[in-house]
């Protein structure tokens, strides 16, 4: 249900409304991306809140770049851009809803995206906690997530279409919607209102899906030569929980690791001349915010059989784990 296009008149919060939406939707000023006929092109220019103006407007439209420029997030963005992914997004929203973890979904021409906003959060940590929330709602693990790069090398990285602008093909401006699919409010500018100032998911609620919810793993076929002790996926997750309920995270990874009081270390996976890796003992998980990414003792002994230049699937990893935690 596409918005009337002729609702923007400039009030009194206009001003304030325009700089916190922006803060919140943009993480990067120093250059911006704009919508041409043929995709998005990178403009080296300093975004200015007259060109979000002007997206708002319907005079251009706004891409938003998901990481800044030190590869952190504000926001998760699914997107789906059919009706079967976009029964999903509804999907999760709804069990969001239940939980009260406040996200918010917006309609395009098909589909739409759900947004989730955080604090500022690396973009390793935020793309995990996105698979690991398509997998503790047990929905299609293919759905799209922005950022979707956990580091910026080359670029700006990923983008999403920046809300509330007017859409290049249809002309048409698309809502912020509830679970209803009614608008989330009837015109652009309280739209606005409500966007500049999303709620936050809740840092707990994000903690428990990073701790408690194993991602979907690759079915892995095991080798023949292995031992005929995982024969089916199951074993093998009941073995990963076994695992990861055998040690804490702080225990297993300070035997690799050497980490401060707080801790924190080298990254043990990239040349890190920052203590860039962290123990978050009370969540029992560890993380790079350079982007190494994090888990449980399982997703770090993988990246560190990955830098052994050994096998790091799964089956291989808590193979060798069991080996380790449980000596025969
Ligand atoms: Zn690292």
């Amino acid at each position: 249900m596409p918005l009337a296009p002729d609702q923007l008149a400039p009030h009194e919060h206009w001003e304030q409304h325009l700089s916190a939406f922006a803060a919140c939707f943009l993480p990067r000023r120093d250059c911006y991306a704009q919508q041409t006929s043929t995709g998005y092109r990178l403009v080296k220019a300093p975004l200015t809140l007259a060109l979000v103006r002007d997206h708002l407007m319907g005079k251009l439209t706004l891409g938003a770049y998901a990481l800044d420029t030190q590869s952190h997030a504000r926001w998760l963005c699914l997107d789906a851009d059919d009706e079967t992914h976009w029964a999903e997004l509804l999907k999760l929203a709804g069990f969001l809803a239940t939980e009260q973890v406040p996200s918010y979904l917006e309609s395009s021409r098909r589909g739409g995206h759900l947004w989730l906003f955080l604090a500022r959060t690396s973009g390793a940590v935020t793309r995990r906690f996105g698979q690991h929330l398509l997998t503790a709602y047990g929905l299609d693990p293919q759905l799209e997530l922005y950022p979707k790069q956990d580091h910026l090398k080359t670029g700006p990285g990923s983008l999403v279409r920046l809300p509330l602008g007017v859409h290049l093909k249809s002309g048409k401006r698309y809502p912020f919607i509830g679970l209803d699919g009614m608008p989330l409010a009837p015109t652009i500018r309280e739209q606005l209102a409500i966007l500049s100032h999303p709620k936050q998911v809740p840092p707990t609620f994000i903690e428990r899906i990073l701790t408690e919810v194993p991602v979907s793993e690759p079915v892995h076929h095991p080798p023949v030569t292995l031992e005929p002790r995982l024969p089916t996926p199951s074993d093998a997750h009941h073995l990963s929980e076994r695992l990861k309920s055998a040690i804490s995270v702080w225990d297993f990874v300070s035997r690799y690791v050497d980490l401060d009081a707080q801790g924190r270390g080298f990254c043990p996976f990239h040349d890190d001349h920052h203590q860039s890796f962290g123990v978050n003992a009370s969540a029992n998980y560890w993380h790079c915010w350079a982007g190494c990414s994090g888990g449980s003792i399982i997703d770090f002994w993988m990246k560190f059989r990955a830098a052994r230049g050994l096998d790091s699937s799964f089956v291989a990893t808590i193979t060798e784990l069991a080996q380790l935690l449980f000596p025969r």
